[in-house]
């Protein structure tokens, strides 16, 4: 579902991601892992077009990224984003924060987007806070309703960027949780944690980036149990 081939970017003279080749198959969870400034965050922003590249491809369900702007907004909508900030609307509740994107962007009307939105809601156990706004919200909740937000523009697939890395460590498993069940629901996902449970348990596969490159990818257990390569392995000693 998710095609990268050949992806070369530069910020300026900072080569940043060098020659990436990544396939998601359908309902797939790939976990990116690796240290920080290796290109992680740069990575999935390509995914999505938030940043452009210079080299290489990018395919969502054989769709092609190109500069286009229709395309680019008709992408957009099938890829859905969660950042480490939740980046939730403030002056609207929890329900419209959710409706937003189906009644804006996909000119769903007010009724339908609300059956949407409280369905999504529901999904990520948050029915009884629909009424709420974002600043009465734990961290958790918070990034639950950014979840439901990106899921309520039923995307192909989910992106998230470090999820849980702003968490209180208390809140981390609510949000893991949701996400897991997301990926049993059969979500193809590209996810970069620091979570190893979570990539061991709900990967299907796990990338390790180093300084813009894939150093390895891996089935999970293979990866954890057996890395291949010496930084792989100097990585895992200092973060498990
Ligand atoms: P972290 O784990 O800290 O989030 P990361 O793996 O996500 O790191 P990136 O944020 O993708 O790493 O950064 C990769 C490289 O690109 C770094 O050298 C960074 O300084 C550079 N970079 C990132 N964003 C920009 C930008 N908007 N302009 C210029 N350089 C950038
Ligand atoms: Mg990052």
């Amino acid at each position: 579902v998710i095609e990268i081939n050949g992806l070369n970017k530069w910020f300026g003279d900072n080569h940043v991601l060098k020659g990436i080749d990544l396939d998601v198959l359908d309902s797939e969870v790939l976990c990116v892992i690796g240290a920080s400034g290796s290109g992680k965050s740069t990575l999935l922003r390509c995914v999505n077009y938030l940043e452009t590249f210079q080299e290489g491809s990018v395919r969502i369900k054989g769709w092609e990224l190109t500069g286009d702007e229709k395309r680019i907004n008709s992408l957009r909508a099938r890829v859905g984003m969660v950042f480490q900030h939740f980046n939730l609307f403030p002056h609207m509740t929890v329900l419209g924060n959710v409706m937003e994107g189906p009644s804006q962007v996909k000119k769903v009307k007010k009724r339908a987007a609300r059956e949407i939105g409280r369905h999504f809601l529901d999904k990520v156990g948050l029915s009884d806070k629909e009424k709420a706004y974002p600043n009465t919200l734990s961290g958790g909740q918070k990034q639950r309703v950014a979840i439901a937000r990106a899921l309520a523009m039923e995307p192909d697939v989910m992106l998230f960027d470090e999820p849980t890395s702003a968490l209180d460590p208390e809140l981390v498993g609510e949000v893991l949780s949701v996400m897991k069940d997301l990926a049993e629901d059969g979500m193809t996902m590209m996810v970069v944690t620091h979570e190893m449970g979570f990539a061991r348990e709900v990967g299907d596969m796990v990338a390790f980036m180093d300084q813009g490159v894939i150093l390895e990818e891996n089935t999970p257990s293979a990866f954890f149990d057996a890395p291949k390569e010496e930084r792989t392995r100097e990585f895992l000693s200092q973060i498990l």
